[in-house]
């Protein structure tokens, strides 16, 4: 291990953390040989519905697949798919950049959703990136706060008064009219972008479940179908069991599914920390419930502070995910208490989203204060 300084020029053999002029250090250049450095859209290329359209790429995708050390204490082999590392801190990237090239290659000049957070700041991105105009549609009660993640690309943010749910449905139509493409959250082409995560992981094992943090049921219905198109296409031999997980104070899609209903119902006063999976009529619902019906999948719902006891833990290995995200690990817990997750089975967990997002409930741990003099007993 050799360090330099960039400044100076200063050489060290251990990893000091600036050097002694002061500036800082950093490791010598490495000289390796280089892998074909293919990205899972070109790795998957014939999996797409329209060619992607790499010059817009921001990156998405490729994220890591980490072991977690939860598993041992929960008698599991567990692994995060840390999708928090994309372009804008969510998986939505990916089905946005697929969205973005069918966009650009159908002659739009603008493009639009109705989100009222990760969706709304990734499309915003990549509309920019594109050269296109973006309009943002969000709720009444969205927070300035949050939407200036949104604003900063430059993206035409409009709060809409009226039913949210009803908001969804009227964009498509104005959209059509006016020569907006809406990306929303079930979009054809963004579900088809989330079909990598599936490939991803299979590039790098077999597992026997998957816990999908479920809203609109966009990137269940995702996941599911880049499995299945696995499986078809005989690159697999068996599909793992998909868990759709919900917060229990919005979880219409589990509610349907636990009465034995083929529709979902609106889940009215809809009440939970984990707002990104907040949709009480999600619009994918019904799809979801027929792919849970029909390969005998499962659904969850767990309790806010099961939700946040489980991003609690994951903080704790290093990995801050926003409330949504962890209840992947919420739902693993209590189905292994009631037994339907077998011990020693291999388990994925989609971490959706960054903890950055939404910094308003988060407890955080203790902060010290000292003053410089007294720095050393400070630091005992
Ligand atoms: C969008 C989102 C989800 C849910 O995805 P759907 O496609 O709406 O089901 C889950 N977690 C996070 C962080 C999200 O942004």
């Amino acid at each position: 291990m050799k360090l330099k300084c960039p400044i100076c020029g200063k050489t060290y053999d251990e990893p000091v953390q600036r050097c002694e002029c002061g500036e800082p250090v950093e490791f010598e250049a490495f000289n390796a040989e280089p892998y074909l450095g293919k990205t899972v859209w070109e790795r998957f290329w014939d999996f797409w519905p329209i060619e992607p359209a790499m010059e817009l790429s921001l990156g998405e995708g490729d994220t890591p697949l980490v072991k977690s050390k939860l598993g041992k204490e929960l008698g599991v082999r567990l692994y995060l798919k840390n999708e928090t590392t994309n372009p804008t801190w969510s998986f939505k990237d990916r089905g946005t950049f697929l969205a973005v090239s069918y966009a650009v290659k159908a002659g739009y000049k603008a493009i639009g959703t109705v989100s009222t957070g990760n969706m709304a700041a990734s499309v915003a991105a990549y509309a920019t990136r594109a050269g296109l105009k973006a309009k943002i549609l969000v709720s009444e009660s969205t927070s300035g706060e949050k939407l200036k993640a949104v604003s900063v690309y430059g993206a035409d943010v409009i709060r809409v008064r009226g039913d949210y749910g009803r908001l969804y449905f009227e964009s498509l139509e104005l959209g059509e009219k006016l020569g907006i493409y809406f990306i929303n959250s079930d979009n054809p082409f963004r579900v088809e972008g989330y079909k990598g995560i599936a490939f991803e992981i299979t590039e790098e094992l077999t597992p026997d479940y998957v816990l999908i943090p479920t809203s609109s049921g966009g990137l269940f219905r995702g996941i599911a179908k880049g499995f299945i198109e696995l499986k078809e296409s005989g690159l697999i031999d068996k599909l793992p069991t998909l868990i759709a997980v919900q917060a229990e104070g919005c979880s219409p899609v589990c509610r349907a599914f636990r009465e034995e209903k083929e529709r979902i119902e609106r889940f009215e006063n809809p009440k939970t920390i984990a707002k990104a999976i907040a949709n009480p009529y999600p619009p994918s619902g019904n799809a979801v419930l027929k792919l849970l019906h029909e390969f005998g999948w499962k659904c969850t719902a767990v309790s806010d502070e099961e939700i946040l006891e489980a991003q609690r833990e994951l903080a704790g290995e290093g990995l801050f995910v926003q409330p949504a995200s962890a209840t992947g690990i919420a739902a693993l817990k209590k189905l292994m208490e009631m037994e339907e997750i077998k011990e020693g089975a291999k388990v994925v967990s989609i971490l959706t989203g960054s903890g950055l997002k939404a910094l308003s409930h988060v407890e955080g741990g203790k902060v010290r204060e000292c003053s410089l003099e007294s720095l050393e007993e400070c630091l005992r």
